[in-house]
């Protein structure tokens, strides 16, 4: 089974991110998406989350609408999430897996300071999602000193100019998000008053 795991706060999921699961999944053949909400991201403590609670309402919803998967594994955990170590749970939870970890390039770039980043490369291939600035010719040569390079697939123009951030912004402005986002969030976001504050 050739299962696509993907992660990231999703604080709100947008269409950005469904767009970037349904292409993953149809490029490389994927058996399954499985959605991973972070629950305490390394590099994002100096900016308030949204309640895990909420994110991982948001997640299921559009996620399950599309056939995917949704795993609070990362959100039950006390500690600090590393996704060295998320993909080793994965691993043992599904050993005769092929693993395709979904990841933005600017991630990407930065996976050589990532925790035991090796080890992580060994779990899984990576499928690489292009995005602006980001220059992916630049990227393999990082590895060269390694005994055995990434395993790598690119994802090219899928890019839509949707993020979080954005999406976070317009509601506190009152602006119309119902393009940039699936129905099913924003009546949630509606329904709780999110992003307001
Ligand atoms: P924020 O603005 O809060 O950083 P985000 O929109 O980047 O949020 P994340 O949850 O951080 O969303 O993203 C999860 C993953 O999805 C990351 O790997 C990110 O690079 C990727 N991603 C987010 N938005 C897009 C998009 N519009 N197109 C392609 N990939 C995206
Ligand atoms: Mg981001």
């Amino acid at each position: 089974m050739k299962t696509g795991l993907y992660g990231g706060t999703f604080d709100p999921l947008h269409n950005g991110h469904m767009k970037v699961a349904q292409a993953a999944k149809n490029h490389l053949q994927l058996d399954r998406i499985i959605f991973i909400p972070a629950g305490d991201p390394p590099h994002k403590t100096e900016q308030t989350i949204t309640d895990k609670a909420h994110r991982l309402a948001m997640v299921r919803l559009a996620a399950e609408k599309e056939g995917a998967f949704v795993s609070d594994w990362e959100l039950l955990k006390t500690e600090k999430s590393y996704s060295t170590k998320t993909l080793q749970h994965f691993k043992e939870l599904y050993p005769e897996d092929e693993i395709y970890f979904i990841i933005g390039a600017d991630s990407f770039r930065d996976l050589p300071s990532w925790w035991h980043y090796r080890e992580l490369m060994r779990l899984c291939n990576f499928v690489v999602v292009s995005r602006p600035d980001v220059d992916k010719s630049t990227f393999l040569s990082r590895f060269s000193g390694d005994e055995a390079p990434p395993r790598v697939f690119f994802l090219d123009n899928i890019f839509m100019d949707i993020s979080s951030t954005k999406i976070r912004q317009m509601v506190k402005e009152g602006e119309d998000i119902s393009r940039l986002v699936p129905p099913v969030i924003a009546e949630y976001i509606e329904a709780k008053g999110l992003y307001k504050g």
